[in-house]
């Protein structure tokens, strides 16, 4: 007897045709099939800070396994907008306006779910997060792609021209995955004047928010009254203390917003992990660690960017985030998704090809490299990659 004898399964037609497994994972599993040096999906390849861990495990032995409040843990919150006062100068109230989420990607999830309606249009700007496209089409909205100029900046009179009397809401991400570009302040000019003249909301992913580079401001939705007031802010702990895998971040928004934002929340995930939350909690009131970040991560770039400048791939500008987008078109003519496998499988370097950002696969003979990882990693790649 064959597997196709057994009870037939029901005939249903795909939510999401378009979507198979993402880039990160394939890439990921290619990279450990051909033991190349992982520089693809987005994560540190070196442990956080012990004392991170020990307040997580004390969590844990003190007995906090239960259920959490539903929109976090309360002094978890706190921190969170003692944080966002610190850095961006706005009071969100702890009890009304910050829902601690199951990582970033629940929270726009839920975002989403929670203002778009069908016939809905949600403006996201492309390249564009993986995540993003699929939330705007389960919530039953059409995403509308506004390509980015060709140095990677958003064309802010393309998106003005892309919104119609449907556009609910406005995607943004900044610092930028995958390019590594900054919004101005100029830019969030921008984005309040379009915000306000066609009643847009808002979703900011400000998860690389603690990584901007060579001194500028990350110029957080937030510091703006005009888009606070129309907009959810999302962050992720996985990025800024180096969890990738405890999945925790929050969204701050206004009251009204919030509470509608709850409304989902709750029937989604209803809370996130008890432990950690209070574990993080600790550990934000003991230290600043995220004022480390930028710093941090800027020695790591700028030993990657030194290490490539000898290669024949050409730099792209990397303002923030933990990503680098190089230019291999003096080193081959494959197409971006054949480049970064043949670099993998061959090279033993894995990439992530750009064109995995655009819904019609736009080519520009671009992969993106994480340097999320120990100088040991870095060195490693970087001798392959010389050899090209
Ligand atoms: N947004 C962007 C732009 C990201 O790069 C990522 C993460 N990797 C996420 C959201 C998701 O973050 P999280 O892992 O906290 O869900
Ligand atoms: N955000 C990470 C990246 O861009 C990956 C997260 C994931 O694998 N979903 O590489």
């Amino acid at each position: 007897m064959n597997a196709s004898a057994g009870p037939a399964s029901p005939r249903f037609a795909t939510k999401l045709p378009k979507v198979g497994t993402t880039i990160f994972t394939v890439m990921s599993s290619l990279a450990v099939e051909h033991d190349a040096v992982n520089l693809g999906q987005g994560f540190p390849d070196f442990d956080c800070d012990p004392a991170l861990v020990e307040a997580v495990a004390d969590a844990m032995r003190a007995g906090h396994n239960q259920y959490p409040p539903m929109a976090g843990v309360a002094a978890l919150r706190e921190r969170i907008a003692d944080k966002i006062e610190a850095v961006h100068g706005r009071r969100y109230d702890p009890r009304d306006e910050i829902t601690v989420t199951a990582g970033a990607t629940q929270a726009i999830f839920t975002a989403v779910l929670a203002v778009v309606r069908p016939g809905d249009e949600v403006v996201v700007i492309e390249p564009v997060y993986d995540s993003y496209v699929p939330a705007i089409e389960l919530a039953g909205g059409t995403a509308v792609a506004v390509p980015m100029r060709t140095d990677f900046r958003i064309d802010w009179p393309a998106v003005r021209a892309a919104c119609t009397a449907r556009t609910r809401a406005i995607l943004v991400n900044s610092p930028h995955n995958p390019t590594g570009t900054i919004l101005r302040a100029d830019d969030l000019r921008e984005l309040a004047s379009i915000a306000c003249a066609h009643d847009l909301i808002v979703i900011s992913d400000e998860v690389y928010e603690h990584m901007v580079f060579d001194g500028q401001p990350h110029e957080s939705v937030s510091r703006y009254p005009e888009l606070a007031a129309r907009s959810f802010v999302v962050s992720s702990f996985g990025k800024t203390f180096h969890v990738t895998g405890w999945k925790l971040g929050y969204c701050a928004a206004p009251a009204p917003l919030s509470a509608e934002f709850r409304k989902v929340h709750q029937f989604n995930v209803f809370t996130a992990h008890a432990p950690t939350q209070h574990g993080i909690a600790r550990y934000m009131a003991e230290r600043q660690a995220w004022r480390e970040v930028a710093p941090f991560y800027q020695r790591k770039r700028d030993l990657f960017r030194a290490g490539l400048a000898r290669t024949r791939f050409r730099l792209l500008d990397c303002e923030g985030t933990f990503f680098q987008l190089v230019d291999y078109s003096a080193i081959s003519d494959l197409r971006e998704a054949d480049f970064a496998k043949w670099l993998t499988t061959e090279v033993g370097v894995a990439a992530i090809p750009l064109s995995a950002f655009y819904e019609q696969g736009t080519e520009n003979r671009v992969v993106r490299f994480c340097f999320a990882k120990t100088d040991a990693t870095l060195e490693r790649a970087l001798s392959r990659l010389s050899a090209l």
